[in-house]
């Protein structure tokens, strides 16, 4: 089985780019204050929410691994 991931993004830090939904459309949504979530908090690990994450120009969005909570993104320094 693959993994699953919990995705987050950090509202106070979401300038509103539009990039993750651009990366991954379905994986995340903009609101009517231009701030992005994720369509759902969990979803099977794809490359497109990584894809968009590491797109994210000021890294406001967040990946762990459901369960263990092991980050996937941002990778650690
Ligand atoms: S790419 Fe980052 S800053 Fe842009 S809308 Fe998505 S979460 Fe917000």
């Amino acid at each position: 089985m693959g993994d699953r991931w919990a995705v987050e993004v950090d509202r106070g830090v979401c300038i509103g780019s539009g990039m993750c939904v651009n990366h991954a459309p379905g994986g995340f949504a903009l609101d009517s204050a231009r701030q992005s979530h994720p369509a759902a908090p969990e979803t099977d690990a794809n490359e497109k929410v990584l894809a968009a994450a590491e797109g994210c120009p000021v890294e406001a969005i967040t990946i762990t691994l459901t369960g263990s909570g092991e980050v996937v993104f941002p990778p650690e320094e």
